[in-house]
């Protein structure tokens, strides 16, 4: 399986910092599938400075539905309009600030997919939680409740005390739970549950990337902070096994 390395600039660039990122990130390792998730009011003018080459593009978010009276949203065909390929789902920052639902992730994948984009849903539990000794049931929870049964998309394991902070669980950490989402997909999905990328994201950087990503059923990585640097991204590609 191709691992994925996906960046996702949150709520972070302008139109002016396009043409060098875009023109730096040109030279990604062919061995993986690259992806840049930007703000929506960037995605057409990446699409432009990205012609030509294989790097995908995705959005950050999108409606459950696919028109409609809802001032402030995008709807998924209009990503996809714009070139882009994927879009993030039921991101933590998005459950906690805008109390995203596990049925409404659902809705939007479903949408989501009906426009030809590929989802990429995000699951993972708080410190609380893990302290608590709930972490896989929270994210076999979360599994269960927001991937509809024909889900043909990516899932991200992202716990939320390692997004941003600097800290990520141990290898043995995200192993274990990279094995539970895997068991929890196959006996969700069925066979195409062993075909989907599980990616790591928390914290992934160029010095914690190759351990990381060395995982078994580490898919690839979703990129926060490190991936608003080309180099940076890059470096983590390089990282990836297959090169
Ligand atoms: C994220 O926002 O999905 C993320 C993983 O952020 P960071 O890499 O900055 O922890």
């Amino acid at each position: 399986m191709r691992q994925i390395i996906a960046g996702n600039w949150k709520m972070f660039g302008r139109l002016a910092e396009i043409p060098a990122y875009a023109e730096a990130i040109r030279s990604a390792p062919a061995h993986v599938d690259l992806l840049i998730c930007p703000p929506f009011t960037l995605l057409d003018r990446f699409a432009t400075a990205l012609k030509g080459s294989p790097i995908a593009l995705g959005g950050q978010n999108c409606h459950a539905a696919a028109q409609g009276a809802h001032t402030g949203d995008i709807a998924a065909p209009m990503l996809a309009e714009t070139g882009a390929t994927y879009v993030i789902l039921g991101h933590s920052e998005r459950r906690e600030n805008h109390g995203e639902t596990n049925a409404e992730i659902y809705a939007k994948a479903e949408t989501a997919m009906a426009a030809g984009l590929i989802p990429i849903i995000c699951v993972g539990e708080t410190e609380m939680q893990r302290d608590a000794g709930e972490a896989e049931h929270v994210v076999r929870s979360q599994l269960s409740h927001s991937l509809p049964p024909r889900f043909a998309g990516i899932v991200a394991y992202e716990p939320v005390w390692a997004i941003g902070t600097g800290r990520t669980p141990t290898e043995s950490e995200v192993a274990a739970m990279h094995a539970t989402i895997r068991a929890a997909l196959v006996a969700q999905l069925g066979a195409g549950g062993s075909a989907i990328n599980i990616l790591y994201g928390g914290s992934v950087k160029p010095g914690n990337a190759a351990a990381l990503l060395a995982l078994p059923e580490v898919g690839g990585a979703l990129v926060g902070g490190a991936s608003l640097k080309a180099a940076d991204l890059l470096a983590i590609a390089v990282a990836a096994p297959g090169g």
